[in-house]
């Protein structure tokens, strides 16, 4: 074994060049994303099932580039957190998601909200409030129509300028969920502190939560918190007939997957809220 010590140096070290290589590569290929018109939006629907409407849709990147194809945002978003790009982006995202949600007005049974993710480092921008309102005013949408979702370590990075923020956008009209719950370790003093509008419970409580003991005890316990709380909840990353059955019984009512619908382009979406018959 003593004699793989150096080679396997110098493998481990070949190996992290490389990593660092694709990386830089990766980067620069996104600097160039915005500019060339690589990114698009896709609008995954979320579903009352009260009313068996649909409600809204959650708008979700993609980036295609013509050498790569389609890259996961799993991927790339993080670069893009890291190399600095994604305010930038994260604004390109806000102003397509707003001027699409703008499109679909008179087309649901209700209004259609739009739930655009918010990464942290867009947090830190002094104006970001001023930002959003102009996105909305310049594609006259309606506050009320956008909700933004954020992941409790983003709000918990700096907690009194989150809680001067969600003021500023509960003053505007805007709503705000809390994304991913449960996989943090901050989510319940998250939510004593920030006035969220709206949990949404991690997929992966989700999965086979109607044979899943565990997962039971822990989507009914988010159920009930949002209930206390007087907040609305939804469960995510819905894959079964099942597992939708289980949580609509255990008083969850909003709903998103795969069950009802992968992420859509803007026109499929608009095809599915006027095709789809209540539940
Ligand atoms: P997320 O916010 O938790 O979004 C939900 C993810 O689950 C999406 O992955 C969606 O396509 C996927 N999904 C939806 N239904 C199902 C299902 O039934 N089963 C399974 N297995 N997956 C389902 P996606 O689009 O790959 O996005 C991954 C993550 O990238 C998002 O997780 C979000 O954190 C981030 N992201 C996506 N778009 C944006 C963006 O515009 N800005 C920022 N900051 N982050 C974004
Ligand atoms: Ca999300
Ligand atoms: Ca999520
Ligand atoms: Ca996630």
């Amino acid at each position: 074994a003593g004699t793989e010590g150096p080679l396997q140096v110098q493998r481990v070290d070949a190996t992290s060049a490389t990593a660092e290589r694709d990386r830089y590569a990766l980067e620069q290929d996104l600097r160039g994303a915005l500019h060339n018109n690589e990114f698009e939006l896709r609008y995954q629907p979320q579903i009352d099932a009260a009313s068996g409407r649909v409600i809204g849709a959650e708008a979700l990147l993609r980036w295609h580039n013509p050498m790569r194809g389609m890259v996961s945002p799993g991927l790339f978003i993080p670069v893009l957190e890291s190399a600095g790009l994604i305010e930038e982006v994260g604004l390109w995202v806000l102003n397509a998601a707003c001027r699409e949600a703008r499109s679909w007005h008179r087309l649901g049974q209700g209004p259609l909200t739009v739930a655009v993710n918010v990464s942290a480092h867009q947090l830190d921008r002094p104006d970001i409030h001023t930002l959003i309102k102009r996105t909305l005013e310049r594609h006259s949408l309606r506050a009320g129509l956008l909700e933004i979702e954020l992941t409790e370590s983003a709000a918990a990075a700096d907690v009194g300028r989150a809680e001067r923020l969600f003021e500023t956008l509960h003053g505007l009209g805007i709503h705000i969920a809390i994304d991913d719950f449960g996989t943090g370790f901050s989510s319940l003093s998250a939510l004593r502190v920030l006035a969220f509008d709206k949990i949404k419970i991690d997929r992966q409580f989700v999965t086979e939560v109607e044979h899943r003991r565990d997962s039971q005890a822990i989507c009914q316990s988010i159920i009930a918190l949002a209930r206390g709380l007087g907040i609305r909840v939804l469960a995510e990353g819905v894959e079964r007939q099942e597992e939708y059955l289980w949580l609509r019984r255990h008083g969850c009512s909003e709903f998103q997957g795969y069950y009802f619908s992968p992420p859509l382009g803007g026109t499929e979406f608009q095809s599915f809220v006027c095709n789809s018959a209540p539940l």
